[in-house]
């Protein structure tokens, strides 16, 4: 599902249909032209956006069970997504806040101030964690799994919770869970849905957890939950703010459709969605990019605190 057409988003489902819709990369003429018209711009956000940086990877040819060889998505160019007129944040609706849904235990589940902190980096806004709400039969509608057994919560449930608690200052809230989520009773289970214009999300970790598929957790367990945590939180506000899936760059914005995807997926924005943010938001590209290579050194993302360090340099020759 597109966000841009039908208002929701589903992130992933388990079972899609296997049909071939041959995904080609694009060619340098179409990701300059989804990048759109740099000139008066000034120079810093020139470079920022320039398409040929050799830190920016063209997209990767789709493997057959990839979201791209499953789903025809046309992209959104930033002229695309200027005209959707997407929320921006203002003086008054500024605040990204995260909704703990359910419990998050301090040994399988990642640290919630970990996870605000690398939203208010990301997104370059002030970020709150709301107190805790608790999974409760009366609210919310669950299940157990037809074939897994495991709990599931009703993702219409939780916005529609959200969506009366959202506090006059929010830019968007987003609950976050450890708990498995379904968005309708034919579904298996989806890894999250938000409801752009209604500015609330909601995004589970449960299936980032080894033990979730009987594996074991490895040494750098956490790290690894926190890693995938931190990818999901990103791309899925990503959404909130009118982003749609890129198929310009290997990106953040990427669509996912296993885990294995997802793990692929960079952390980072590629020139596209970049520009979209920064028109959103309005961040100095180089002070973010800082503050983030900074987090994902102290988070233990060494590759990630590498890209930035590099993209940093790269921006500071010009
Ligand atoms: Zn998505
Ligand atoms: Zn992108």
């Amino acid at each position: 599902m597109n966000g841009a057409t039908v208002g929701k988003i589903s992130t992933a489902i388990l079972f899609v249909p296997l049909l071939s819709m041959a995904f080609e990369p694009p060619t340098p003429g179409v990701k300059r032209a989804a990048i759109g018209d740099l000139t008066g711009l000034p120079a810093t956000l020139q470079h920022a956006f320039a398409p040929d940086s050799p830190e920016f990877e063209s997209i990767s040819k789709p493997e057959p069970h990839d979201w791209l060889a499953v789903h025809k998505e046309p992209g959104q160019t930033f002229d695309d997504f200027k005209a959707l007129g997407p929320n921006r944040p203002t003086a008054t609706r500024r605040v990204i806040y995260l909704q703990p849904l359910g419990n998050f235990a301090a040994d399988y589940s990642p640290s919630l101030e970990k996870l605000r902190e690398f939203a208010a980096v990301f997104f370059a806004m002030e970020a709150k964690v709301l107190p805790r709400a608790a999974v409760d039969a009366s609210q919310f509608t669950t299940r157990h799994n037809p074939y897994a057994g495991n709990l599931q919560i009703l993702t219409s449930d939780v916005l529609d919770f959200l969506k009366v608690r959202l506090s006059p200052d929010a830019f968007c809230v987003v609950a976050v869970t450890m708990e498995d989520l379904y968005p309708e009773p034919s579904w298996n289970f989806v890894f999250g849905q938000a409801s752009l214009r209604e500015r609330v999300g909601v995004y589970s970790f449960a299936r980032y957890d080894p033990a979730f598929y009987g594996e074991a957790r490895g040494s750098n367990y956490e790290t690894l939950l926190l890693r995938r945590s931190c990818k999901v939180l990103a791309h899925e506000t990503g959404h909130m703010f009118g982003l749609v899936h890129c198929v310009y760059f290997n990106c953040l914005m990427n669509g996912s459709n296993h885990l294995a995807e997802s793990d692929r997926r960079p952390l980072h924005l590629c020139p596209v969605c970049l520009r979209k943010l920064q028109w959103s938001i309005g961040f100095d590209v180089v002070e973010r990019y800082r503050a983030l290579e900074k987090v994902c050194r102290t988070d233990g993302f060494a590759d990630e605190a590498g890209w930035f360090s590099q993209r940093i340099k790269t921006l500071r020759s010009q």
